[in-house]
């Protein structure tokens, strides 16, 4: 096995568990090795840290499958091993039948670098978004469909940014392993239905890591005229209905995420008439509502990702603090404000810190009363903080 010596000092992220080795801390590479290799991850003094899968054209130039130094075995049988750990750990969500919308392979914290994979209910999406997850999809299918019980077929979509970070070509989507799955998925999520488009929705089709957010503040909206705001397929909307509010406004810039929002409101049975689908830009439609004085007793601010990268971060905090004080000036006496945020360059703190200073500019008493994160089928080891990315605050006007 081919050896990837680090620079002097540079072991210490190793040390800590870390499952990223960046082409900075790399002193040499002492034989050639392709895209997906399992490499052996050496310190300058020789000690074996550990192994890990070698990604010629990325910044990340290793991503550890195993620390320390006792053999790894065969690789293949190892991803197979972590695949059947890693649905065998989703068991409860199998078992609690609350909702077939499952996310089976959260990445490196779940021991596969780069390897996503949602299950819709027969049916299984992955995105796989480092060297060593494109060049073992195969294995990783082939378990995934063997692992989740009735599979009818695991697909991959290729249309992920990421992937040319590691050099890898964008595609569009394609069967892996079984059958082709239909145009819309139906899934359930607690007392909702949604439609899932796998080919050309978002992520892979949905966002299942809201789940335990949506359920969250869909029990604040009984009575209440609620604004969703980035509300994609309806899910934050249709729980707020699902719990009895007055009137929900679906607000999305995108008119396919739109009409797949209607028909996941017909699916729950209920008329339209207590709600609006509205096609606009949040930033200004949340202007036009100031201008018009209209108010919500609930309002969900979930925006996509404002911020790729570190270097981002403080532009991506003023199109935050905008929509944030926006939203807050909206807000009726005793309302709530549930906000979000994906960008994993926006730390906690600085979410925090934008919040302070809309409250600061609404001239308005928040209270927190609850902190949301990624739902739990998307986990996050504890030496990898990077894994979690969303983040969330619900918040009530005191005045
Ligand atoms: N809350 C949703 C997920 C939101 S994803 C859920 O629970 O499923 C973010 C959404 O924001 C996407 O649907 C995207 O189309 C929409 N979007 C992006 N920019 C926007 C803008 N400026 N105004 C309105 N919607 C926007």
């Amino acid at each position: 096995m081919t050896k990837l010596l680090l620079k002097s000092g540079r072991e210490h992220s190793l040390l800590r568990r870390h499952p990223w080795v960046f082409s900075g801390a790399v002193s040499s590479l002492e034989a050639e090795a392709l895209p997906g290799d399992v490499v052996e991850i050496v310190s300058s003094k020789g000690e074996l840290l550990g192994y890990g899968a070698y990604s010629p054209d990325s910044q990340i130039r290793a991503r550890v499958l195993a620390f320390g130094s006792s053999p790894l075995g065969d690789i293949q049988e190892l991803i197979r091993e972590r695949v059947f750990a890693s649905v065998a750990r989703r068991g409860s969500f199998f078992v609690d039948g609350y909702t077939d919308g499952i996310r089976l392979v959260n990445a490196e914290s779940d021991g596969l670098p780069g390897v996503v994979a949602d299950c819709y209910g027969q049916w299984v999406v992955c995105q796989f978004t480092s060297a060593f997850a494109e060049r073992y999809k195969a294995v990783i299918a082939q378990a995934l469909q063997m692992a989740v019980p009735g599979c009818r077929g695991v697909s991959a979509r290729s249309d992920v940014d990421s992937r040319l970070k590691e050099g890898l070509e964008l595609g569009g989507f394609s069967v892996l392993v079984g059958e082709e799955p239909p145009e819309y998925i139906e899934i359930f999520e607690g007392p909702c239905k949604f439609l899932v488009d796998v080919r050309s929705g978002h992520k892979t089709g949905f966002y299942l890591d809201q789940r335990e957010a949506r359920a969250q503040v869909g029990l604040l909206a009984n009575n209440c005229d609620v604004l969703n705001c980035f509300c994609y397929t309806g899910g934050f909307g249709l729980f707020a209905r699902a719990n009895g509010a007055n009137h929900v406004t679906q607000v999305d810039i995108s008119a396919d995420a739109l009409s797949i929002a209607e028909k996941n409101a017909s699916l729950l049975g209920l008329c339209h008439t207590n709600t609006d689908f509205v096609k606009a830009d949040v930033f200004k439609y949340l202007r036009s509502c100031r201008d018009e004085g209209k108010t919500f007793d609930l309002i969900i601010l979930d925006p996509p990702k404002f911020a790729d990268s570190k270097a981002h971060a403080m532009k991506a905090a003023r199109g935050y603090k905008d929509i944030n004080l926006l939203a807050m000036k909206l807000l009726r006496p005793g309302g709530h404000l549930a906000t979000f945020s994906c960008s994993g360059a926006m730390t906690g703190e600085l979410f925090d810190k934008v919040l302070m200073d809309a409250a600061v500019d609404a001239k308005r008493d928040f209270q927190i009363i609850s902190r949301t994160r990624q739902s739990s089928d998307h986990p996050v080891t504890v030496s990898f903080p990077e894994g979690l990315y969303l983040k969330g605050a619900i918040l009530r006007a005191l005045s």
